[in-house]
């Protein structure tokens, strides 16, 4: 361990006791089948509590209100939170990364003073408008429409796949605003106040019984050119650095996470068996948890590599597409090897988790959810087409006529 972190210890003891004594003891029972009202209620009191504590917003300035913790604390204080089994913030994701990874380089002084604040006090939740129908891994292909109009913009298209936006007041919009362009020059990037006219969202229900994204509908809604962020057709590079904000240390969290989860199914392996159920005793599932727990210390090396090598003062370059490679092939196993031991009682989808890590021991939704993570923030395809190009430097895959 570098030095940097063993320095941290006392830190740890104060954030490992700041969490016995404030993290709700039985939030899992109470979030186990939770409405929506109920969820968004206890994620806006974990995150206000968070904030008291000093914990909330580790990664931003101190000059906007958020903890300015150095790398090496913010490593410490998601092990521990994973360790602790506490609430992942995910009605604050965007709000709480990509927001401030965009506005701190991109955004105007007005914009800055009006949103920052109003995130880190809960008042405002943010989701992202970037996917279209025909817009995903592709994503310099969308059409959404925003012609100028004065010192107005009106819009008109689709959006779908937005995380959160049913519960969101905000959205970091993309949309076309010069279609004889080539395709990333034309495009603007703005805030959108849900509120506005003509915005209309439909949420769409998930396998697990979820809906946590939405289509979102845009008919003439007018947006004001003060809400550009950057500038007029310059939005793929204002893109850029909200995008970049995804691969930060929610990677470390995720692999406490599923360190902690081993525990939970190795426990089940070894108790009594339900109906249909197989334990430890069976060759193949000694084998396949043999395999899991192995891939999860891997994986713990990886992501500490790739950690380590930024603490010395390098980048992280093609590792974090390896470790989302890795890691949604890992989940996908593991949570298959939690079905199967479960039995039939792990068939049927149990009530959702709202606020859950990926592997809660609800292990039929953990498992569906599992195959989000292989589409999520970059497909697993598209994840190798990065290794392959950018970190092997094979030649790069054709692009079609008129890409830009
Ligand atoms: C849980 C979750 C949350 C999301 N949240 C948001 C959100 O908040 N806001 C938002 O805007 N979007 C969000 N998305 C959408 C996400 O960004 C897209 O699903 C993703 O970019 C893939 O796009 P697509 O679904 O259109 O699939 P497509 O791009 O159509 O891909 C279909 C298949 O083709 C493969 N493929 C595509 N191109 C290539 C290629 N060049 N080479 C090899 N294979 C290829 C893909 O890997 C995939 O298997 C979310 C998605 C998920 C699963």
């Amino acid at each position: 361990m570098l030095q940097e972190l063993k320095d941290l210890e006392p830190f740890r003891a104060d954030v490992r006791a700041w969490l016995a004594a404030n993290l709700p003891a039985d939030w899992q029972d109470k979030m186990r089948g939770a409405s929506e009202d109920e969820h968004v209620a206890f994620q806006k009191f974990w995150f206000r509590r968070m904030m008291e504590g000093g914990f909330g917003a580790p990664h931003w300035p101190k000059a906007w209100g958020g903890g300015g913790f150095s790398f090496a604390q913010q490593i410490v204080l998601y092990e521990e939170i994973a360790r602790a089994g506490a609430p992942r913030l995910i009605l604050y994701f965007i709000a709480l990364h990509h927001v401030p990874a965009t506005l701190l380089e991109w955004g105007t002084e007005e914009q800055r003073r009006r949103h920052l604040p109003a995130v880190l006090s809960g008042e405002e939740i943010w989701c992202q408008g970037f996917s279209e129908p025909n817009a995903g891994s592709d994503l310099a292909s969308l059409r959404t429409r925003a012609e100028r109009r004065g010192d107005r913009f009106v819009v008109n298209g689709q959006k779908t796949w937005s995380s959160n936006a049913h519960h969101a007041h905000f959205c970091l919009l993309l949309t076309r605003t010069d279609p004889k362009s080539s395709k990333t020059r034309g495009i603007t990037y703005f805030i959108l106040d849900l509120k506005t006219p003509g915005v209309t969202l439909r949420p769409i229900k998930q396998i697990t019984g979820a809906s946590h994204f939405n289509e979102i509908f845009l008919d003439d809604v007018e947006i004001p050119a003060e809400n550009i962020v950057g500038q007029e057709n310059n939005g793929w590079a204002v893109a850029q650095s909200t995008l970049s904000s995804e691969r930060g240390l929610t990677i470390l969290e995720l692999a406490e996470r599923m360190r902690v989860g081993f525990e939970l199914l190795l426990s089940d392996a070894q108790s009594p068996a339900p109906a249909g159920g197989r334990l430890i005793d069976d060759d193949e599932i000694r084998r396949r948890l043999v395999d899991v727990h192995v891939r999860i210390q891997a994986l713990r090396f990886l992501v500490n590599e790739m950690l380590m090598q930024v603490l010395r003062g390098g980048k992280a370059g093609v590792e974090p597409s390896i470790i989302k490679i890795y890691y949604s092939e890992l989940l996908r196993d593991f949570t298959a090897l939690g079905v199967t031991i479960g039995g039939a009682g792990a068939q049927h989808l149990q009530a959702v988790l709202m606020g859950g890590g990926n592997e809660t021991g609800y292990w039929m939704q953990d498992y569906l959810y599992s195959w989000a993570w292989t589409i999520s923030g970059g497909s697993t395809e598209i994840q190798k087409n990065i290794v392959a190009e950018r970190g092997l430097r094979l030649p790069r895959e054709p692009q079609p006529a008129g890409a830009g």
